[in-house]
């Protein structure tokens, strides 16, 4: 018999029939245990929502149901019209009697892995390779299915907080003629008769709209990123949320629609449903700290290590630096200011515009010692910028497109990329891999 789901209902709105005078529902969803106790069989199902208990007795139950339970296998998928009744033994409290027993699809034995377990505080790095090549099924424990949800939960409410910060969404392009930063990051693709790269960022396209006037963009972007090493915070495919904003006095003004972005995350975060399923606590610092890169290299020496002036913090030292400032500050996010100029990409504002200078007037976001975020304010004077793509050893010729929005009025701008994977992993102490639905990586491209 051909059934209709339309009147189907979540196991989490059971609650509102259990009083009601028609008390008959239907649900559907997969097969997460049965148990058979000779007179009296149990399912319990799972959907979207969470799980119900289907009782069958004997005596009360028909034949063709309790021949169609016999069939089942653990994860199939099944329909249950049947008639809700309380029951305080009962999981929720209780429990549906089914009149109606659909089996929808059967799951093939034995399963790769059995989703009634927990993923995310097992010891994972065993079996993280299986989880992912099992995705489907993994996705369909509990606590993997949380991160899901709050990763949701946490792009809306940053959507949000942009949009009321009257940043406009833009979508940039994914194909690109030139490396955004110049770097070797590259993912070359066949583009007709041209060369072709994916892009890095959309670095380049949301300054071009701070000339077309736009003033305030966002991008929930994708930057794909050729990099080779294989670490627990890299991927080559990531999402990030991407701004760039006018007629800022300084850097500080993008550090702090940051900090507002970030406090609004956490606190999304901090009061959701996912991060107890997750057993996490979420703690927002009141500021985030601001520390220039010296004052870094100074604390860090305090701890014995040096690096010296015009170095990166590499990231071991991003770690150390991470645990100083919770100490000092009692703050698990910090920015690191003033970077050298000389490490920073040519887009990068000098800190007195003059190509010369010492300092830039870029910066990080550290979350518990790993980067989460890099911006800074631009150069948005042409003289200086495409003096800034020669000392960086790049052609301007190959920034042409970009270069020209500098010649025709150009507002002073800042803006930052905030990977979203680097807050969640942060956030949930867990690594990269798991926070993204289907990593990309150095061996991984299927599924
Ligand atoms: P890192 O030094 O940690 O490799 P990056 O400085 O190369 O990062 P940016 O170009 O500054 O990265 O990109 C902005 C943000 O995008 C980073 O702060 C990070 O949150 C995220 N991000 C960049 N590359 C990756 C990656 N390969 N995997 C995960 N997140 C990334
Ligand atoms: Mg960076």
């Amino acid at each position: 018999m051909q059934i209709s789901f339309k009147d189907r209902v979540y196991t989490s709105q059971l609650k509102n029939f259990v009083n009601s005078e028609n008390n008959e529902v239907l649900i559907a969803g997969w097969v997460q245990e049965t148990r058979d106790l000779g007179n009296l069989k149990f399912i319990i199902l799972r959907d979207r929502e969470g799980t119900a208990q289907i009782c069958m007795k004997k005596k009360i139950t028909g034949d063709e149901i309790l021949n169609k339970v016999k069939e089942l296998t653990k994860e199939s998928v099944i329909s249950v019209r049947g008639n809700l009744s309380a029951n305080p033994k009962a999981p929720n409290g209780y429990e549906i009697f089914p009149n109606e027993l659909n089996i929808i699809s059967i799951a093939n034995v034995p399963l790769p892995l059995d989703p009634s377990e927990k993923a995310v505080k097992a010891d994972v790095t065993a079996n993280i390779d299986t989880r992912l090549d099992n995705r489907f099924l993994d996705l369909r424990k509990k606590d993997v299915t949380a991160i899901f949800r709050l990763r949701n939960n946490i792009i809306n409410a940053g959507r949000k907080f942009l949009r009321d910060n009257k940043f406009i969404e833009i979508n940039s392009p994914k194909i690109i003629a030139s490396a955004s930063e110049g770097g070797t990051e590259l993912f070359p693709i066949a583009y007709f008769d041209k060369e072709a790269f994916l892009a890095q960022s959309p670095q380049l396209y949301k300054q071009m709209l701070m000339a077309a006037g736009f003033d305030r963009v966002f991008e929930t972007a994708t930057y794909f990123r050729a990099e080779s090493h294989d670490t627990t915070r890299h991927l080559n495919e990531i999402t990030a949320f991407d701004c760039e904003m006018s007629f800022v006095d300084t850097e500080n003004d993008v550090m702090d629609v940051i900090e507002g972005l970030m406090k609004t995350i956490l606190s999304e975060a901090r009061d959701s449903e996912e991060v107890k399923i997750l057993n996490k606590e979420i703690s927002i610092p009141e500021k985030f700290p601001r520390l220039s890169y010296d004052e870094c290299l100074q604390y860090l020496n305090e701890k014995g290590i040096t690096i010296e002036w015009g170095g990166d913090i590499d990231t071991k030292c991003e770690r150390v630096l991470g645990e100083i400032v919770k100490d000092k500050f009692g703050s698990e996010l910090f920015f690191i200011t003033k970077y050298p100029l000389k490490i920073k990409p040519f887009y990068t504002a000098p800190e007195n515009f003059d190509a010369d200078d010492k300092y830039s007037r870029a910066f990080d976001l550290e979350y518990k010692g790993v980067e989460i975020s890099s911006g800074g304010q631009r150069v948005h004077i042409y003289d200086l910028l495409a003096e800034r793509i020669k000392r960086c050893n790049l052609n301007p010729e190959n920034f042409k497109f970009y270069l020209d929005a500098f010649k025709y009025g150009m507002p002073p701008h800042g803006g930052f990329g905030l990977g979203i994977e680097r807050i969640l992993m942060r956030m949930l102490d867990v690594t990269v891999r798991e926070v993204i639905l289907f990593p990309r990586d150095r061996h991984r491209l299927t599924p």
